[in-house]
């Protein structure tokens, strides 16, 4: 057995590593800038209330159980994860609204009521869906996989569909184009056209109807809380507060870490939950210099991902029945989205007051180009418009977040939580978890795997702690 293995870190995906590694019996030290676990998906208490920072919707529970488990983690006991009946409702203006509801049925009747013949078509839609992600979903869980995987589980007949872009495996249900607007807003709601987006954001209506949609009663902030808990309790030592400024190499291997205070951490272990960070900032240049030219060129060009804005509501009135609403406007950054909380957790009313989050993402290269003035004329436009505002009787405005303000928060790398995840980033393959550069690096998070939502930064620390552990010779059950 070797020694301490460094994670840089506390996001979703360096709190899964460290679990899992600790879970082996190996020593980790955990160094995160922020004084607390959760990076975009901590939670916040802001006038009383308690928010999610970042997401706001668990799509995949099937992944986070799969990671839980493997970390010796009971997910239902722990979680209370509440299955979200009325989903969301996507209006735009002209266009007549469309709700998804947990249940298909319904969701296919309403459609059906508006546009006769609709309804069978997205069944069929649904059902082809379903079928794609049971043959897929293995694939998830592998690291890199192969051609023999892709041929275990049946995922060549998808090859097909994961080469077009979303908008041609939408466009080819036939269903009319308010409902696929409406299943194209995971899209929208990530800054995305449907033409660069991947094909399997088609698979989470097919989610949404069986697997379901939820929100654990603590909020999603208690996921990384829950993994940071088990993993203090396993002996893992977290230090808050600690930012890196380099990993240290030698002879391209990993040879210790250093923090901004100039401390230096010996280790031949690194897992980085740094995203690109990793290679363009952190790396020491004898480490960066491994990298080949063109990849670094590479990366150094992938369009990245904003968080875009929002704003941490205090809200009277009835709450809206569907948890989710978004507006579309047919302009650049024309996605909206009211969090209703209560739809869910109606215990979250307080005398009356209820807590809401309205998101807006944000081009990445216009937030950077307009700066902080452009980021809040951007949130101060979306905040004065009227559709959200409808049905509340009072709106207290708690706090608000450009993003300048999350890359401060959140120590994101060039104001961006992660490459947008495009088609072609995504059949260019993610960021490896295994290095294929540096010697005892290797990544997790959200830059790692093909999806960026949280279950998918838990399983791909997985993937990057079970690496780690069979290159150091343990026994990975
Ligand atoms: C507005 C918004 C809405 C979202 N909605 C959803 C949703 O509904 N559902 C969903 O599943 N996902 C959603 N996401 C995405 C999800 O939150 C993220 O993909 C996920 O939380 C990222 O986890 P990660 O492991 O990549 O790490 P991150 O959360 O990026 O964590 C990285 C950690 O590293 C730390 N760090 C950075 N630099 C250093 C350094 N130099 N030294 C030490 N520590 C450092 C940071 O402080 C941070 O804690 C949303 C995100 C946002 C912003």
């Amino acid at each position: 057995m070797s020694g301490r293995v460094i994670v840089l870190g506390a996001g979703m995906g360096g709190l899964a590593a460290a679990l899992r590694l600790a879970r082996a019996g190996r020593a980790v030290t955990v160094l995160e800038a922020a004084d607390g676990p959760g990076g975009l998906a901590r939670a916040e208490a802001i006038g009383g209330f308690r928010f999610d920072a970042g997401p706001y919707i668990l799509l995949d529970r099937p992944g986070l159980e799969w990671a839980f488990e493997r970390l010796g983690v009971d997910a239902d006991a722990r979680l209370h994860i509440r299955r979200v009946p009325e989903v969301y409702e996507v209006a735009a203006p002209g266009a007549s609204p469309v709700r998804i509801q947990d249940s298909l049925d319904a969701t296919a009747d309403d459609i059906g009521t508006r546009w006769p013949g609709a309804d069978d078509r997205y069944r069929r839609f649904v059902r082809a869906m379903a079928a794609a992600y049971a043959r897929m979903q293995p694939l998830q869980r592998i690291s890199r996989p192969g051609l023999r995987d892709v041929l275990g589980s049946g995922a060549w007949r998808d090859i097909p569909f994961l080469l077009k872009p979303l908008s041609a495996v939408l466009r080819s249900t036939g269903l009319p184009d308010d409902v696929v607007r409406a299943l194209a807003v995971w899209t929208h709601v990530a800054g995305q056209t449907l033409e660069a987006a991947p094909s399997p954001l088609a698979l989470v209506p097919s989610l949404i109807h069986s697997a379901g949609a939820y929100v654990p009663e603590a909020g999603i902030g208690s996921i990384p809380r829950t993994l940071a808990d088990e993993a203090t309790a396993e002996g893992v030592a977290f230090r808050w507060g600690a930012r890196v400024r380099r990993i240290l190499t030698a002879a391209g291997r990993v040879r210790g870490v250093e923090c901004e205070t100039g401390e230096v951490l010996e280790t031949d272990r690194v897992i980085s939950n740094l995203g690109l960070a990793t290679y363009l900032h952190v790396l020491d240049p004898e480490g960066a210099r491994r990298v080949p030219a063109r990849r670094r060129a590479w990366l150094e060009n992938l369009p990245l991902q904003s968080p875009g804005v929002c704003a941490y509501l205090a809200v009277r009135g009835a709450p809206p029945s569907s948890y989710l609403r978004f507006h579309l406007r047919d302009e650049p950054d024309g996605c909206r989205l009211l969090v209703s909380t209560p739809a869910v957790l109606p215990e979250t009313v307080q005398e009356g007051w209820w807590p809401a989050r309205l998101i807006a993402p944000m081009n990445h290269t216009r937030a950077v180009r307009e700066g902080e003035s452009g980021q809040r004329g951007f949130l101060e436009q979306v905040l004065t418009e009227s559709w959200w505002r409808e049905g509340l009787d009072e709106v207290r405005i708690l706090a608000t977040r450009t993003p300048g303000d999350w890359a401060r928060d959140a120590h994101l790398f060039r104001q961006s939580m992660n490459p947008v995840m495009t088609a072609a980033f995504m059949r260019a393959g993610r960021l490896a978890h295994r290095s294929p550069w540096i010697g005892g690096l290797y990544l997790a998070g959200s830059a790692t795997h093909p999806g960026q939502w949280v279950s998918f930064c838990a399983i791909s620390g997985v993937l990057a702690a079970e690496l780690l552990l069979g290159d150091s010779g343990d026994r990975v059950p």
